[in-house]
């Protein structure tokens, strides 16, 4: 461990609260030579989330929703690593190896947690498998890119069934992260759709789902009707008192039993702590950290927290600041004002802020808001809305980017060009439901499958017999690999018997591992030829008529 000579204040998180508490603390401290500021974030960016709605319809571009952390906070020692474990005894925090497979521990006077919270899906089958998160960047661009994909597929596409299902879009979660989501998309689909001659937009079906009787709860119950009506005549079909329980690659499962056939499902909801912040051992309500209104954690000396991994009660209502951006910005700055009064043995100030109003995009050119008690919806809105976001947006040149957007925006038709970031396939997860096809004989063996848990039945088609039972698979068993050995087609049709999750791996990297790993060769090798009682002869080769999958 470096012996240090000054202070060190340790900021944990790369979003709103922990880059407007390292911002303060460089106006505060003013390159004080005996204190360190330094940041530990897995991005070099901040992300400004309410305009990633944005992204997806393309209105402003993908980078012109972040602002690099360097640039914002030049005084700050930036750590761009993963944090993976804090221990607040010893005041140390560790983070992931860089290009050396070395950890890197950094020792600290203050820590500030900022590390947000993160979209869960624990507990419900297939979500995690194959639902698209809305959160990060990322997010964004892959959902847009998918749009784009399934737009590409409808037009070739002649199956009616599954082009009804390529033409439905579902969101899950009717706060103001889905509502913004679903309005955009809505939009951007349906212009989109124009440039596509197979594809009729009156074909596409974009539906919202809430687990509440009327969206945006936020809001006043006028505004979000408001908001429901207007989305309803946009073409947003509303289920309302309705959860999404599962899903598969063929459908979104709903918690009264219905299934809708999609291919793109998004979830904005629910809301799960930080990994960390769960494992630190200190009081929480709903597993955000308890601070007190100095934004301190009282268990521990030193160690603050703001923004969404924070739980801070407002004093005057009683009830805990929500987790939005407004907030972890004025937490930010309180937390920082504090830090700074400690070191120097002034008092500390308690923290209080109320937000003067609420504010929802719904798209072209409308939105809801109520400011200061006043209620507006339309445009009048939609014009403050841009004009609120626009001076919020850290730095100049972001500014003057997503000005720039918004003009071309108005006057250019919706981009519809895909940006591939897709690297050849890896290990992945998928889940289904009892008595789903995984594969069909005939199918292109495009990967394999480790069973996690449940049971599929191979089964073998045969002209004049019908079908014809071949074996059972079940947890620990693998299956499609004779397919990707011998790279012929599928021999057999492979069904769940049960809800059944299993790893996937992709053709590419199967190879990969099987031309250059010669152990697995022979385990594969023996697989087969256990399982089909004749010597194999893998790619390349003529290989015997097996039955199998
Ligand atoms: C789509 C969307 C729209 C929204 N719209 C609005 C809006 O209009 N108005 C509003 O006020 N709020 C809005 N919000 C909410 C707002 O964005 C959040 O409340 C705010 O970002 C919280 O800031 P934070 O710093 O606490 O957390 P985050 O912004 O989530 O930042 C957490 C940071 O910690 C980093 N991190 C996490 N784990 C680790 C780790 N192990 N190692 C290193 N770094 C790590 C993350 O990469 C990230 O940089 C929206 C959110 C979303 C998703």
């Amino acid at each position: 461990m470096v012996n240090r000579q000054h202070t060190r204040i340790l900021i944990l998180g790369g979003g709103f609260g922990g880059v407007y508490t390292a911002m303060t603390l460089e106006r505060l401290l003013k390159r004080d030579p005996s204190v360190e500021i330094g940041l530990v974030s897995k991005e070099n960016y901040l992300v400004f989330q309410p305009l990633l709605p944005e992204v997806i319809s393309g209105s402003i571009g993908i980078l012109d929703t972040i602002t690099s952390i360097r640039r914002l906070c030049p005084n700050t020692s930036l750590y761009n690593r993963e944090v993976i474990s804090i221990d607040p005894k010893k005041k140390i925090v560790t983070t992931s190896s860089g290009f050396q497979p070395r950890p890197y521990q950094l020792e600290y006077d203050h820590l500030v947690i900022a590390l947000g919270n993160i979209t869960s899906f624990v507990g419900q089958p297939g979500i995690q498998e194959h639902a698209l998160p809305f959160k990060y960047l990322g997010d964004a661009l892959v959902l847009r890119n998918h749009i784009i994909h399934a737009l590409e597929e409808a037009d070739i596409e002649t199956n009616p069934e599954l082009r009804r299902a390529i033409l439905t879009f579902v969101v899950a979660g009717g706060g103001f992260s889905g509502v913004e989501s679903v309005a955009e998309l809505n939009d951007y689909v349906r212009a989109g759709a124009r440039s596509f001659r197979n594809v009729n937009p009156e074909e596409i079906r974009v539906v919202l789902l809430h687990a509440g009787p009327l969206i945006l709860p936020e809001l006043p119950e006028d505004l979000a009707r408001f908001a429901q009506r207007l989305l309803q005549r946009r073409g947003v079909e509303i289920h309302l008192n309705t959860r999404l329980a599962g899903a598969t690659a063929e459908y979104a499962l709903l918690d009264g039993g219905e299934r809708i056939p999609t291919k793109t499902l998004v979830s904005t909801v629910p809301s799960g702590p930080n990994p960390l912040v769960a494992a630190l051992p200190c009081k929480k309500e709903n597993g955000r950290i308890v601070v007190n209104e100095y934004l301190e954690v009282p268990d521990y000396a030193g160690v603050w927290a703001a923004g969404d991994c924070a739980w801070v009660l407002d004093r005057k209502t009683g009830h805990p600041c929500p987790p939005t951006a407004q907030h972890a910005i004025r937490e930010a700055r309180c937390l920082a004002k504090n830090i700074v009064a400690t070191m120097r043995g002034h008092p500390k100030q308690a923290f209080a802020y109320r937000a003067i109003g609420k504010l929802g995009a719904l798209g072209r050119r409308s939105a809801v808001a109520e400011i200061l008690g006043v209620k507006l919806s339309g445009v009048v809105p939609w014009l403050l809305w841009r004009a609120i976001y626009l001076m919020k947006m850290p730095g100049l040149d972001r500014k003057i980017r997503v000005a720039t957007d918004w003009f071309l925006d108005l006057i250019l038709p919706p981009d519809i060009v895909q940006i591939k970031t897709e690297k050849s396939g890896g290990i992945g997860r998928e889940h289904f439901e009892p008595g789903e096809v995984i594969f069909r004989q005939g199918d292109r063996g495009d990967r394999l499958y480790v069973i996690v848990d449940g049971e599929v039945e191979v089964v073998k088609e045969e002209f004049g017999k019908g079908e014809i039972a071949l074996a059972r698979r079940g947890p620990g068993e693998c299956f499609g690999e004779m397919a990707l050995v011998s790279d012929t087609p599928r021999t057999a049709t492979v069904r769940s018997r049960t809800s059944l999750n299993v790893l996937t791996m992709h053709r590419e990297a199967f190879h990969g591992l099987f031309a250059h790993f010669p152990l697995l060769r022979s385990l594969f090798q023996q697989l087969i030829e256990q399982r089909i009682h004749v010597p194999v002869q893998f790619k390349g080769e003529h290989h015997a008529e097996t039955g199998q999958d």
